[in-house]
Order: structure tokens, then C-alpha cells, then sequence
């Protein structure tokens, strides 16, 4: 086999927690993450010849070693010893960039999967979560998928029971936040108001979506959305439609409502769509297993 394509898919979190700060920088974090249908096409081919090479789809997206999924191919090579014979990685950019979906994390944990299939290096799921760390604290969560409770920085992981299946409307406005900006006003995760986590882990057990959706909260919205009005305008418009919930994901600016109606996550689609082109109409996602 000289060459492979796999669906790279976005996260959102159902909750996301500061929980504080290690005495190397990295903030903990508590979040229930979800994967949507939403997702990039990455097809890595071996070319006999030259080193790493990406194409992509977005003019605007790095295609030299700034690019996660470079990154990836460099880091997979470097850890396991296997000599690169060549080695071209095409991305078909679906997932809005810099939004909080984990565009860029889901585009590398897709180039190691494929990897280890093209080179049957017959790495262990956790061997790769390894690998993935290196490259980003989302990177070992986008390895895996589905429902998860993602703790640590990010990359101790519980398998939770699975979202029940509802639509998604994800829609990111027209400007980009810093990730790091958002984490230095987050105090060290001591923070005034935190998602009932253990509520969303209940409701997940009891296959509650309502208990779910009316729990949906993110820790970072309040500071990205005291900075730019459109976060709680796009949540108006999703909960006017009739969303089940609504919330930013990560440290955004996409924000997205949850559905259980068909018909009202289509309108909510269209009526965001008119001011914000970057909107997205997307379902639930099993992740890959172990
Ligand atoms: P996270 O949710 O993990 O914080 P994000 O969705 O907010 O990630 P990305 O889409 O990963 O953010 O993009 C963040 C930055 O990374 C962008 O400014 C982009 O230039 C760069 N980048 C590197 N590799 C990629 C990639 N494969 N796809 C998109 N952006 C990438």
C-alpha cells in the first residue's frame, strides 16, 4: 500500500474546566470532549523519493514544518528509527482553523495513524497517545474520539458512554483568538463559576441528552465572549431556533447548539449561515476505539 486517506474529525467539548496550573506552565484542565462528523480528508502517500512535502487545500494554512501534520510525519519517523523514503501528506481542510476544534491536532493524529498503517509499524494505540503528546495536549484525544473525559493537560482519557446521536450547528465568526491569551486570564483555574462535570458524566450514564445539553458549559466562553459580542449572539440565534443547548468550543470562537430536531438544527444552519459563511451542519461522532 503506497498510499491512504483518512477522515480527520472535530471535537467540541461538551464541558471544558481549568482545574489549575503545573509548575511547568501547563494549565490541568477537566473536559468532556465529543467528536462530530465535521472532519479534514488527509491522504498520506509514500513517494520513494525527498523528504515530507503537504499540500493544502487553504492558502492560508502553513504547508512547511509549522504544519501539525509535518510535524507528526518528522516526530513518527524520529521516534520509531524507520527511514522516510518520501513521503507527501494532501489535506482537505474542512474544520474551520484556529476555532477551538482541534483542526490542526485531528490533521496529526490522522498523518500517525496512517503512518503506522503504511510503514506496519503495529504501534499500540497508547504508544501513538505518546507520540501525539509530543505534538500537542489535544493530539492523543483526536487518536482515539467519541466520548471522553480528557484530564491531565488534556491526554488522560476515560472513555465515557456515548453522546446520544443528535445534530451539531457549529459556527465559527469571522476572527480567531489566542489560545495562550485566553489561558493567562483563566487565574490559575481559580475561577468564580465550573461546569457540573459530574452532572454531564450522570446524564452520559443515563443516556440523558436534556441532562447533557442543559449542562453544556466551557470556562473560557465568559472570557472570549466579554471580548467579542458575536459568542452570545450566535448562542441567541441557536437557542431562538430551538438548540437544546449552546456553548464555545475550547478556547473558541466556535460556538455550537445541540439538537435533537432535524428541522430546527437546518434552520439554525441557515440562519447563521447568512451572517457567518464559516457555519457548519454536522452530527454526533463514534470515535475509533482502542
Ligand atoms: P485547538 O482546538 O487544539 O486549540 P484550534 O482548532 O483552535 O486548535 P487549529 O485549527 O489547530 O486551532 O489552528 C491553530 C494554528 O495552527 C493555526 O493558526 C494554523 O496556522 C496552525 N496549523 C498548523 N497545522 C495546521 C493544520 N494541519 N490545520 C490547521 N491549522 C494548522
Amino acid at each position: 500500500m503506497d498510499a491512504i486517506t483518512l477522515s480527520a474529525y472535530a471535537k467540541i467539548n461538551l464541558t471544558l474546566d481549568v482545574t489549575g496550573r503545573r509548575p511547568d506552565g501547563y494549565h490541568t484542565v477537566r473536559m468532556v470532549m465529543q467528536s462530530v462528523g465535521l472532519h479534514d480528508d488527509v491522504t498520506v502517500t509514500r513517494t520513494g523519493t525527498g523528504g515530507v512535502t503537504l499540500a493544502c487545500d487553504k492558502p492560508f494554512v502553513p504547508t512547511d514544518g509549522r504544519n501539525l501534520a509535518v510535524r507528526a510525519a518528522e516526530h513518527f519517523f524520529a521516534c520509531t528509527g524507520l527511514a522516510c523514503d518520501g513521503l507527501h501528506i494532501a489535506l482537505k481542510k474542512r474544520i474551520p482553523v484556529a476555532a477551538g476544534l482541534a483542526g490542526g491536532s485531528t490533521d496529526a493524529a490522522a498523518v500517525l495513524r496512517a503512518l503506522d498503517t503504511l510503514y506496519g509499524a503495529g504501534l499500540s494505540t497508547d504508544a501513538l497517545c505518546g507520540m501525539g503528546l509530543a505534538l500537542g495536549a489535544d493530539v492523543p484525544y483526536c487518536l482515539v474520539g467519541g466520548t471522553m473525559l480528557a484530564e491531565g493537560i488534556g491526554e488522560v482519557l476515560t472513555p465515557l458512554p456515548p453522546m446520544p446521536d443528535c445534530w451539531a450547528v457549529l459556527c465559527k465568526p469571522g476572527f480567531s483568538v489566542s489560545t495562550a491569551a485566553v489561558y493567562a486570564q483563566m487565574n490559575g483555574g481559580d475561577l468564580p463559576e465550573r461546569p457540573d462535570t459530574a452532572g454531564v458524566l450522570r446524564a452520559l450514564q443515563a443516556g440523558d441528552y436534556a441532562g447533557v445539553c442543559h449542562r453544556l458549559y466551557n470556562v473560557m466562553e465568559r472570557v472570549t465572549a466579554r471580548a467579542h459580542a458575536e459568542i452570545g449572539q450566535i448562542k441567541d440565534v441557536l437557542l431562538a431556533c430551538g438548540a437544546d443547548g449552546a456553548a464555545m468550543s475550547g478556547s473558541g470562537p466556535t460556538t455550537f447548539g445541540l439538537f435533537r430536531s432535524e428541522d430546527k438544527a437546518h434552520k439554525a444552519y441557515a440562519a447563521l449561515r447568512r451572517d457567518f459563511p464559516d457555519t457548519h451542519l454536522t452530527r454526533m461522532q463514534p470515535g475509533w476505539g482502542r
